[in-house]
């Protein structure tokens, strides 16, 4: 087990996922951001400003909350929820933005680049550019904006400028694309705040390590709790960060499961759904390689989710060896089911999540009736509904 928690090999392969593909003008600004980040990491300032911002700043710890009401309605394991809803800027996104933006200072970058869907880690850039005053640029889908406009207003208001890319299906993978543009250009200038477990080497691996406060302090949590660690692990995945947060530090207590949930949309039928594990396969796309929904040319297939947070034709690079390796366990919800369990959780618990985290209460929801009262599971509450109470709203009549 001690093999897969060093991970990933000097050049960033998770066995044979991840690395980086990338045009000839990106391999020396990766070479640097990597030289910086081994730099940081072992910089006892570095950590102590890390986790001073993230305490002061963002609300950390966030509290691992005992869920009576809906353990004792599902009548199985006791369910605790680590609250990341309740960080500042409402999602996990904010932890990645803090630990990037403090290596972006030390790099003498002043300008800061980034890629949204949703628009949570669009919102967490501009919340941390304007806290050290660096000048912020957001690439967002043209479709997201609409789709999330309270978000768009939101780093609107933190001074940010907010660019509507219009290429191809207007989401998330032409606003990286356009990041990427971005950055070729700018590279002595600016660095690029990517937002989950994805890209290039070493942003799969530097997002994981910022994000792992979230395990390291939930396994402490629960042990204080109930003296003994979790049985099963939930977290929704999307490129992947809170899930990888959640699980790193418990990948080798091997009586933990885990279990990854990605969003099954419509169904699994071609361009209904992105659950990568479900019909994907072995391609590269945006700087790395993992798996991805591909058609058989190798074409991007379209995509669905209910969540735009979830709503990506690839995966993180180390969930696909993870997944090999049969550590993680990989599954979806469907838009219906990701749904129904928004409203369970805002009606049991008085907790409106993202619905993003809403597809990790599903698979609670099918989990906990079929464990033992004795057994504990831990979901990572990534983020907080307020951004889809509009949509979800129209969605359920309300
Ligand atoms: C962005 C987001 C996700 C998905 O991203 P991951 O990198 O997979 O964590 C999940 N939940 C919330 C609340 C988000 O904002």
């Amino acid at each position: 087990m001690s093999a897969l928690t060093s991970a990933p090999d000097r050049e960033g392969h998770f066995g044979p996922y991840g690395g980086r593909f990338v045009p000839e003008t990106l391999v020396h600004p990766l070479q640097e951001l990597e030289t910086e980040y081994d730099r940081a990491r072992q910089d006892p300032r570095f950590q102590e400003e890390f986790h001073y911002y993230l305490r002061e700043f963002c609300g950390r710890p966030t509290s691992l909350y005992y869920a009576e009401r809906l353990t004792r309605e599902l009548g199985g394991a006791r369910i605790y929820l680590k609250r990341e809803d309740l960080l500042h800027t409402g999602a996990h996104k904010i932890n990645n933005a803090i630990g990037q933006i403090l290596l972006a200072r030390r790099m003498g970058k002043n300008r800061i680049i980034a890629e949204t869907g949703a628009g949570q880690h669009g919102v967490a850039t501009a919340t941390v550019s304007a806290m050290f005053g660096l000048q912020c640029v957001v690439y967002m889908g043209a479709v997201d904006c609409e789709r999330q406009a309270l978000n768009v207003y939101r780093m609107k208001m933190l001074g940010a400028e907010v660019v509507p890319v219009t290429a191809g299906q207007k989401t998330l993978k032409e606003a990286i694309n356009e990041a990427m543009r971005d950055w070729v250009t700018n590279v002595r200038s600016t660095h690029y705040i990517l937002g989950t477990v994805y890209g290039a080497h070493p942003y799969p691996m530097m997002v994981r390590n910022f994000q792992r406060v979230i395990g390291d302090e939930a396994r402490s949590q629960i042990l204080e709790k109930t003296g003994r660690l979790p049985d099963l692990l939930i977290a929704c995945v999307g490129g992947g960060s809170n899930a990888i947060g959640l699980f790193y530090p418990f990948l080798e207590d091997t009586s933990v499961r885990m279990i990854g949930v990605e969003a099954g949309g419509e169904g699994i039928q071609p361009n209904k759904h992105a659950a990568r594990f479900q019909g994907g396969s072995l391609g590269v796309l945006q700087g790395t390689r993992s798996f991805l929904l591909q058609d058989d040319q190798g074409q991007i297939q379209l995509t669905h989710s209910v969540s735009a947070g979830l709503d990506y034709a690839a995966v993180g690079p180390e969930h696909a060896w993870l997944r090999d390796q049969g550590r993680v366990d990989y599954t979806y919800a469907t838009d219906d089911q990701a749904l129904a369990a928004f409203q369970r959780l805002a009606r049991s618990e008085g907790i409106i999540p993202a619905l993003e985290s809403a597809h990790a209460a599903a698979e609670v929801i099918q989990q906990a009736p079929r464990m033992r009262p004795d057994q504990v599971i831990i979901m990572n509450l990534s983020g907080r509904g307020d951004k889809d109470v509009a949509q979800t709203a129209r969605l359920l009549k309300l």
